[in-house]
Order: C-alpha cells, then structure tokens, then sequence
C-alpha cells in the first residue's frame, strides 16, 4: 500500500528513533528538560519571537495562539476553511468562549477588501469586538496553498493601523519556506503569534509548538498545565523535533515534486500545486478511493467529488511514479 492520506503518517526513521533514546531530560512541568528547552528556543528565534512552547499537538498551540489574542465574548476572523474553524472539534469555541466569523476564498488567501468588511472594533454594548485575524499558510484545506508574503504583509500593516492583532497558522510553514525560499523570520515578523507542528511534512510522531512573546508564552505555560498539556521527561520528543529540524525541512522539495507528479496524473494543473497536497474533482470521491485503495494506494475523500493526495516522507519517488501510473489509469 502507498499511503497518501496525509503527511501525519510517517513513522520516525532509524536515526530519529535513534536521536530520541539518547535524549537528555529531566522535567519539563519543573522546567527541567535540557531537550525541551533547546528545542523552544531553536524554534523561537527560527521565526525572530521571544519565545515558544512545546505542546502535545497542532491543536493546542492553535488554542494557546489564539486565546492569547481574543478572548471571552471576543472574536477572531479567518478563512471558512481554516483549521481553527473546521478541523479543531470547536476548541476555540469550548475552551475560550471566542466566536468566529469567516471570509471565504477558493484558495485560503488574505482576502483584504472582505476583511476589512467583517472587521468590528470595539463599538460599546452592541456587537462581538474583533481582536485578531488568523490566517493559514500552507493551507490545509485549499490543497497546500502558499500565502504570499506580501499579502501577509499587507495584512500585518493594515492590522497595526487598525489595532488588531494575527495569529499564523503555520503549521505547514516548512512548505511554505522551502517552496519560496522565504526565511521563516519574514513570516515571523507578520504574526504576533504562531503555532507551527513538528508532525506533519517534518515527520516527527508528535509534537508542535506556540511561538510568541515571552508575555504570551508565559501566560500559555499555565493554560497548558490547565488543559492537560504539561508533560514530564518529554525531551525524548523534543528530540525527534531538533533531529527533523536538522534533516527533514529541505527535503520538503522532494515531497512537493512528488505532488505535482502526482497532480499531473489526476488531471490537475501541477502550476496550481504549490507544495504537498494534491486536491482533485472527482464526480464521485468516494468510489474513486475504493478504486484507489483496490489497485493499492490510500487517499481520501475530502468532499461529496473532491479527492485529497498528500506526499511526504514516507513516500519516495519510485512510490510517487507508481502511485501515479495506477492513479492515471482509474
Ligand atoms: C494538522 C494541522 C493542525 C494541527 O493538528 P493536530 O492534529 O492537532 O496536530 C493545525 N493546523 C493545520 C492547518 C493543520 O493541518
């Protein structure tokens, strides 16, 4: 079987698992943990912040950003498709009382102009106050999407002159890096917060990480413990995290060259494919992967006649070209 469900499936490899035995440690809740701690602040100055914060998952970080910026009764703005909105079961909602409304843009982009029209700063007794804009790059469910800088920028400035405040998505920011060539500290420099993971196309078996202000990160160490996110001798995580860091981000262009390949063969422009996930129509998604999974290669539906492939890297190129060749001839 060749996996393509997504980039979460890897399994760490020999050197990783090796990397993670050696691991020095001690505990983390007590702040003691060498690993841990290397590997917030490698992270923190990666992206020009303060500080970061190791969490169990992408989901928690999310969390961690984004109540750092809104809070009870408050609400954020962000894509109809984001993360935050769709893939966190409502944690926004449950664990900070925030509300959402959405923009929607076929490609997960900063929409500006409909930003603008959504954005509600404080009016008095009246109506929800906007404190932030989340914003996605890569983007998940637009099929890997880059996010400009510019447009990033664009929006950054605009938020400062309006006194709201944004939260990056990031994490697939790797992809986004490596497919641009953009530093990491240029999309750092956007966000007040961002949340980043160690688990997708870097292929660690967990780990993510709130990025911020010393302020912030301070503030989110408590609301982790609160949550149940605190954890002990967990170096030995955050050892797999500084050993893909140190190996698996450049290879990322493998995984996007796998991609487009991979779009070529369902019929999709691969100009359209900027990183490692391939979204393809398909009239009907789900007999189209029980076709697939029959002749041996797993994708999934993401829609009533959509079809979603991700490479990565557990996928090498001679599994990319056959996947293709049977994905061709559905
Ligand atoms: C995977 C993902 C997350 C975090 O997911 P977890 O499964 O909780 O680690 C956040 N945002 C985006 C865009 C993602 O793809």
């Amino acid at each position: 079987m060749i996996d393509l469900r997504s980039d979460t499936l890897t399994r760490p490899t020999d050197s990783m698992r090796a990397a993670m035995a050696s691991a020095e440690v001690g505990d983390d809740v007590y702040g003691e943990d060498p690993t841990v701690r290397r590997l917030e602040e490698r992270v923190a100055e990666l992206f020009g912040h303060e500080a970061a914060l190791f969490t169990p998952t992408g989901s928690l970080a999310n969390v961690l950003a984004v109540r750092s910026l809104v809070g009870v009764g408050q609400e954020v703005l962000c894509e109809s498709s984001a993360h935050i909105a769709r893939a966190e079961l409502g944690a926004h909602g449950a664990f900070t009382g925030l509300t959402m409304r959405t923009w929607t843009d076929p490609r997960g982009q900063v929409a500006l102009t409909a930003i603008e029209g959504l954005f509600a700063p404080d009016m008095g007794p009246f109506f929800v106050e906007t404190t932030a804009i989340s914003v996605e790059n890569t983007h998940n469910f637009a099929g890997g999407a880059v996010l400009p800088l510019a447009d990033l920028q664009a929006l950054r400035s605009w938020t400062s002159d309006m006194g709201a405040r944004v939260h990056l998505d990031g994490a697939r920011i790797w992809n986004a890096h490596v497919a641009t060539g953009t530093p990491l500290d240029a999309y750092g420099a956007i966000a007040d917060v961002v949340a980043v993971c160690l688990s997708k196309g870097l292929g660690a078996p967990i780990g993510s990480l709130m990025i911020g202000s010393a302020d912030a990160v301070a503030e989110a160490r408590i609301w982790r413990k609160r949550l149940g996110g605190g954890m002990r001798q967990v170096g030995i995580l955050a050892a797999a995290g500084l050993h893909a860091l140190d190996h698996h981000v450049e290879r990322l262009a493998d995984d996007h060259a796998n991609a487009r390949l991979l779009a070529e063969a369902c019929g999709v422009d691969p100009a359209a494919v900027d990183t490692n996930i391939v979204v393809a129509q398909r009239p009907d998604a789900a007999a189209f992967v029980a076709a697939a999974a029959e002749a041996g290669v797993r994708i999934s539906a993401v829609g009533p006649r959509a079809v979603r492939l991700v490479t990565h890297l557990d996928v090498s190129r001679a599994e990319a070209e056959k996947a293709a060749a049977v994905l061709a001839g559905l």
